[in-house]
């Protein structure tokens, strides 16, 4: 499920501590469409007019649209990069892949300025060592950070982080169950329904830009389910918690299918006059919620990584503010109700209920800012003060915005290999 940040994702907030990004949605505008293609999505088209030309069912819901947009969505097959890319990689004159080999250390000149060599390991035993002119991390947020504070041979702190930033400012998506929507007469709802088995688009509520700022919220959006489908859902905590995350992704579909099977509402959303709201905010940056080394290693002897997840104020803010102004827009409109969920109704309660899930969403861990005392890489997501070492992935995340990231994620990491192409 993709889409692309937002405008507003990229500038500096003042309500927001540490927003902005080094660079603008018009600098990654070129490498989303070449994103776009490479995770097998339609048309590099997010807009709800040229969707609603295409579908002549999609009609959003009357409401003020200086306070509330529909916010697209497309849905890749998924693309599995490992099967679709494997040939290109494999016989590619300029590749040199190797499997079953993990990074285990990275060691660095004495001054550490430049990246001398990766040390990589194998369950067997073996050790080889990677010499490069330059280095491009991708092991994921979790890892990468890892790996960097791993790496402590020249550098007591870690590799990249003798500003204290590595590691730090961890995001998720906060995903919940947060209201139902009750409408108040019958009213086309295809626009936000996830047509299970077909890979049409959808949108799901939003707040404007305008109204985020002028009420210092966090971007975040709302998504559809017929209630009666909902109910019948086992909770996403136990759908996903699987080894494999291919298998999660596989229970997540099933567990729509069959809740779908189960309810009289199967497909079709239209005529349905409930609906689960569920959300997806982005984290505001926090420099306590962060990974740290574990005094427990792995079977290779790499520290392991351990999260210490930490939420602020304006997070739970955000969220009750965005279901308060959908109530108080669906009354106006005469369209409907919102009715929260328990944990929404005490103002003063800024805590999250233990059934508070994330998206697999790792970001910010490596976050991008043009000053070093502030991020980890630079605007070309080259780790600050180290000539040759660079990371690709989500870590590199300024800010979380509310869409999925692997769409940007891509975007970053095309616009790097121009940039190693062309520096
Ligand atoms: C169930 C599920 C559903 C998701 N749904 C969506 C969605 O709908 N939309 C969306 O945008 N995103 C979604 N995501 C998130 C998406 O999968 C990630 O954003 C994306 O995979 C991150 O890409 P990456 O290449 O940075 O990291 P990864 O895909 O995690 O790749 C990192 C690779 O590095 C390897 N690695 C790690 N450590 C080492 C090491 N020490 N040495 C060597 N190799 C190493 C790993 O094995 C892995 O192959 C979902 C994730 C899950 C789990």
């Amino acid at each position: 499920m993709c889409a692309p940040l937002d405008p507003l994702d990229f500038k500096v907030r003042s309500w927001v501590a540490d927003s902005g990004w080094p660079i603008t949605l018009d600098e990654l505008l070129p490498y989303y469409c070449e994103a776009q293609e490479l995770l097998e999505l339609g048309e590099y088209n997010y807009s709800l007019d040229y969707w609603q030309k295409k579908c002549s069912g999609f009609t959003p819901f009357p409401l003020d649209k200086d306070v509330i947009w529909s916010k697209m969505w497309q849905f890749s097959p998924p693309t599995r990069f490992g099967k679709k890319y494997k040939e290109t990689i494999v016989n590619s004159p300029n590749i040199f892949l190797y499997t079953y080999s993990n990074l285990t250390k990275i060691i660095a000149s004495e001054h550490v300025n430049h990246i001398r060599e990766l040390q990589v390991k194998n369950l067997e035993g073996k050790t080889h060592r990677v010499r490069a002119k330059k280095f491009v991390l991708a092991c994921g947020a979790i890892q990468n950070a890892r790996m960097l504070l791993a790496s402590r041979g020249q550098a007591k702190n870690g590799i990249g982080n003798d500003k204290d930033n590595v590691g730090r400012y961890f995001m998720e998506h906060l995903e919940i169950k947060s209201a139902e929507l009750w409408l108040k007469k019958s009213f086309s709802t295809e626009l936000y329904t996830f047509d299970y088995g077909t890979r049409n688009p959808r949108a799901e509520l939003a707040l404007t830009e305008a109204f985020q700022e002028n009420n210092s919220v966090l971007n975040g959006t709302a998504s559809l389910t017929p209630l009666e489908i909902a109910k019948k859902q086992t909770p996403l905590i136990d759908v996903w918690s699987n080894e494999d995350p291919r298998q999660s992704f596989d229970n997540l579909v099933a567990n729509i299918r069959v809740s779908r099977e189960k309810s009289y509402a199967k497909n079709n959303m239209n005529g349905e006059m409930a609906f689960e709201l569920f959300t997806r905010m982005e984290q505001a940056p926090n420099r306590n919620s962060r990974i740290i080394l574990s005094d427990e290693k792995d079977a290779l002897g790499v520290p392991k990584p351990q999260l210490h997840w930490q939420l602020t104020e304006l997070d739970k803010y955000s969220i009750r503010k965005m279901y308060h102004i959908l109530g108080e827009q669906m009354g106006k409109a005469s369209l409907g109700r919102i009715k929260l969920e328990e944990f929404l109704w005490d103002e003063n309660d800024h805590s999250m209920p233990d059934h508070l899930g994330g998206g697999w969403h790792h970001m910010g861990t490596t976050r991008m800012s043009a000053d070093r005392n502030k991020g980890v890489v630079d605007a070309n997501c080259k780790v600050h003060g180290i000539s040759n070492l660079f990371i690709a992935g989500s870590g590199c995340f300024s800010t979380a915005g509310s869409a999925n990231p692997t769409l940007t994620l891509v975007a970053l990491s095309l616009r790097l290999s121009d940039y190693l192409k062309t520096s």
